[in-house]
């Protein structure tokens, strides 16, 4: 039996069947939606699904005539997706408990992962769909034009919108807490100073959750879709964007792996940048 759960603890459910699929992907909405770099789902039986807690906590935005996505109200982290027509059950792998006994599979949507990541595994990418999930091209998104000595953000219904100026850092993080927040095998997080940030439209809808036994860990993420957007982090001086979700190059690559003793089972890091089992030395 295989457990997931999102950051808060509000929405708790269990797979009682081994999963038949693990694909990653890279595509403009699971970026927004997650905050990451790239998503992992893990898919099983429907029949296989259930429940513990928290169904009456899932909001759920269309975010394509094809798709509706599912995140807690509380914490922002992914739901699962439950297709019972397609008799799969499909779950973020970033919020599961322990090894989910599979590996992923392949890389969906390679032709859209972000410009700052770089595939460095020997798993099949694919363009798109995979041809063995029906193939298809996904839907179109809107652009946004780079702008000079600013990145910018948004989230996955667009409401929201943020640009950061001189960014400070950019790490991979694998620490348990972003993988669950992120949905994901890891966050990837740029930093900035409170100066250097601004939102740029939709500020209102914008949701804080902070751990409560954590002194500064929090997410922010938007309360009409889901999406992952900056965090404001007051404790910190800093802000924490998503890089996942910028619509704009920022002018910086990733730096690290950190928190790499904690990472998932299930991911191997096969990038050559450093490895930091916790925080890097300042
Ligand atoms: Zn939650
Ligand atoms: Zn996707
Ligand atoms: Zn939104």
């Amino acid at each position: 039996m295989t457990r997931g759960v999102c950051l808060c603890g509000a929405l708790e459910y269990q797979f009682t069947a081994p999963f038949q699929m693990m694909m990653h992907c890279h595509c403009s909405m699971c970026r927004k939606h997650h905050g990451a770099m790239f998503a992992t789902f893990v898919a099983a039986p429907y029949s296989a699904f259930r429940w513990v807690r928290g169904e009456d906590a899932l909001e759920k935005f269309k975010s394509s005539e094809h798709g509706v996505r599912s995140y807690c109200r509380q914490c922002g982290s992914v739901g699962p997706t439950l297709i019972p027509e397609s008799g799969f059950a499909f779950a973020p792998a970033g919020n599961l408990d322990g090894d989910p006994g599979i590996r992923p599979q392949g890389h969906m949507f390679a032709g859209s992962k972000s410009a700052l990541y770089e595939i460095t595994d020997s798993l099949p990418q694919y363009a798109a769909v995979p041809p063995d999930f029906g193939g298809g091209t996904g839907v179109a998104r809107p652009t946004v034009e780079q702008r000079e000595g600013v990145a910018d953000g948004s989230c996955l219904c667009g409401d929201v919108a943020y640009e950061v100026r001189a960014p400070m850092r950019m790490y991979h993080c694998h620490c348990s807490r972003c993988r669950r927040a992120r949905s994901a095998a890891h966050t990837t997080n740029m930093f900035s100073s409170i100066a250097d940030f601004s939102f740029t439209r939709g500020e209102h809808l914008v949701k804080e959750y902070k751990v409560p036994e954590a002194a500064r860990f929090g997410v922010s993420f938007c309360t009409r879709c889901g999406g992952k957007v900056a965090r404001v982090s007051r404790e910190r001086g800093t802000v924490v964007v998503p890089v996942g979700a910028l619509d704009t190059n920022p002018g910086m690559l990733p730096q690290a792996n950190i928190f790499v003793a904690s990472k998932a089972p299930w991911f191997d890091i096969t990038d050559a940048l450093p490895q930091f089992a916790e925080m890097p030395p300042t």
